[in-house]
């Protein structure tokens, strides 16, 4: 089948659409709420409402939950459209690109009817709990066990860096629901009330300023209706969503606009009354960053293309988070490397360039190969799944 990442005339009115909205409705503030894991702030949530209200939300969302059948282009083109506005991402993130989608393919008709079109509206969101202290990379490590009780499941131990959940309504968790099988057997996956009796959640924050979250749950009582899909069927699902996840949170757009910043900030500084844009090093460097997003976007376009195409995808998410999160490291040493010593000051600096943006994006691109599973492990995926080659 050929390429053809071409969209329909339909598609670009819906992008025409959601574009002219975020032109008038969007602001920096609302933006860096979620890209800062500021939180669903009161302009947050306001905005998601708006979102909602404008009819931009759940194009490609079943009709029976609230959405409108279409293909999943809609809403990638809606997580386009924001990315190249600041970076910005749906306020609800985790629930729209992450876990509507497995509730989904795995959820009860029940589960469906009470959260995609709370999702859909913006009004929820999740907090993903997957790591803990001694399961990051090897998740089947996991501690934490949910134990039958009646009508309940009981739930003891701690997840770490659960980053939403100081104002996520629910948490997606992970837990061992059987500790004599093989890891892969035992686990399963829960909708929790974040602020069910018996939950901790306490800040850890990053070298950026970001806010995530230690997790800890001491005897906390799920209802048995918020199993997700099949007991013990967990790790499968969680493994049967990565590819589609990945198409959805590695959002090249979300880099033009520091591309457009410096563009713009070469052309209007001068050194020694020469415009650094006329300086070969920076034209260089500019030109090399133009390059990687656009080879980052056809990357993109391409893992999509598969998913829409409802081909099976082996590596190729996994290929574009690999490059986008690199990709995000490269610009900011360039960018840095064209500021000089002015890329060290902070946002609020009287001589800060780029509003400060590229000393807080330095700082924060250390995560981008660590969160959602590292670059070192997203290469082993890509070398057996994707080559098959043999386990290291
Ligand atoms: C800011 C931030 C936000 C996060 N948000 C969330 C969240 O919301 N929810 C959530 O559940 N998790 C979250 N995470 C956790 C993240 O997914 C894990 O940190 C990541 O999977 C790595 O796990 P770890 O930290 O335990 O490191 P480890 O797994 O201990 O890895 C340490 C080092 O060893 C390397 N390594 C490990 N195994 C292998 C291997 N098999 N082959 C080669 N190298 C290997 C790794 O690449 C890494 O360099 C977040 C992390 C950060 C930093």
């Amino acid at each position: 089948m050929a390429w053809d990442f071409g969209i329909s005339k339909e598609e670009e009115a819906y992008r025409q659409k959601v574009a002219d909205f975020l032109d008038k409705e969007l602001t920096e503030e609302i933006s860096r709420q979620s890209w800062e894991d500021l939180g669903l702030d009161v302009e947050g949530r306001a905005f998601a409402k708006k979102l909602y209200d404008a009819g931009l939300m759940g194009w490609s969302w079943p009709v029976e939950y609230g959405g409108k059948g279409l293909p999943p282009t809609y809403d990638f083109i809606l997580i386009d459209e924001l990315g190249k506005r600041w970076g910005a991402h749906v306020p609800n993130d985790v629930a729209y690109t992450m876990v509507g989608h497995t509730v989904l393919r795995r959820g009860s008709e029940a589960m469906k009817k009470e959260f995609i079109p709370q999702i859909i509206r913006g009004e929820i969101e999740f907090s993903l709990g997957y790591t803990e202290p001694e399961a990051g990379s090897d998740l089947a490590n996991m501690r934490m066990t949910a134990v039958e009780d009646g009508d309940y499941y009981v739930i003891n131990g701690q997840k770490t860096f659960n980053t939403e959940s100081h104002y996520a309504e629910y948490h997606w968790l992970a837990v061992k629901t059987d500790t004599k099988v093989s890891a892969y057997k035992g686990i399963s996956l829960f909708i929790v009330d974040q602020r069910s009796p018996g939950i901790t959640i306490r800040p850890l924050t990053t070298m950026s300023g970001e806010r995530t979250n230690e997790v800890f749950y001491d005897e906390v009582k799920v209802p048995q209706n918020r199993l997700v899909g099949e007991k013990n069927k967990g790790f499968y699902y969680m493994m049967e969503a990565l590819g589609s996840e990945r198409n959805y949170v590695f959002v090249p757009s979300r880099y033009l606009p520091y591309l457009n910043m410096i563009v713009d900030y070469a052309k209007n500084t001068t050194f020694k009354g020469v415009p650094l844009a006329e300086n070969p090093m920076v034209r260089d460097k500019i030109a090399q960053i133009a390059v990687e997003i656009d080879i980052s976007t056809l990357l993109a376009d391409h893992a999509r293309w598969m998913e829409w195409n409802h081909l099976p995808m082996t590596c190729e998410p996994e290929i574009t988070k690999v490059f986008v999160s690199e990709m995000e490291q490269r610009m900011v040493d360039s960018v840095m490397q064209i500021l000089d010593q002015f890329c060290q000051l902070k946002e609020g600096s009287k001589w800060a360039p780029l509003k400060g943006r590229i000393e807080w994006e330095f700082l924060h691109s250390f995560m981008t190969t660590i969160g959602a599973g590292t670059s070192e492990v997203g290469r082993t995926v890509i070398a057996q799944r994707g080559l098959g080659l043999p386990r290291g």
